[in-house]
């Protein structure tokens, strides 16, 4: 399996530093997060060294996000939020690893003031229509 000695998430697969381990099979572990934005906040996490979700192979990518699911429903049971939410960021640890975490408001993990910037904050319209032609003509020559 690809791991990568630099990696967080590869040295807590590894058992190299402790973890809250909540299930675990041959290619994933859910782990608490030492940072969570509510109680029950989980991580989980691909066994190999994968950077992105967009990298990871379609046969792993499903049951990936099945494993999400499950969580999720275990964490609307466990904690009945408001809502359970996924995550997925990357920016400083790039090992694949989503977020799912219960939450209790709206503004839980978008601060209230960056909300309503995006809301107060609204492009052209045009401007609006060239990105949506973009991604049309982008989409239209890489097909899947
Ligand atoms: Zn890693």
């Amino acid at each position: 399996m690809n791991t990568n000695n630099d990696c967080l998430f590869c040295h807590l697969i590894r058992g190299e530093l402790p973890t809250y381990r909540v299930y675990e099979d041959d290619n994933f572990i859910v782990m608490l997060t030492i940072h969570p934005g509510n109680p029950g906040h989980v991580l989980v996490v691909t066994k190999e060294h994968i950077a992105s979700f967009y990298d990871v192979e379609d046969t792993l990518y499903t049951p990936l996000m099945l494993l999400v699911k499950r969580m999720a429903l275990a964490i609307n049971a466990m904690f009945q939020p408001l809502q359970v939410v996924m995550e997925t960021a990357g920016i400083g640890n790039r090992h694949v690893h989503v977020h799912v975490l219960p939450v209790y408001s709206l503004y839980d993990r978008v601060p209230q003031e960056v909300q309503e910037q995006q809301e107060t904050h609204s492009p052209a319209e045009e401007d609006l229509v060239e990105v949506a032609q973009h991604f049309a003509g982008y989409l239209a020559t890489h097909p899947s």
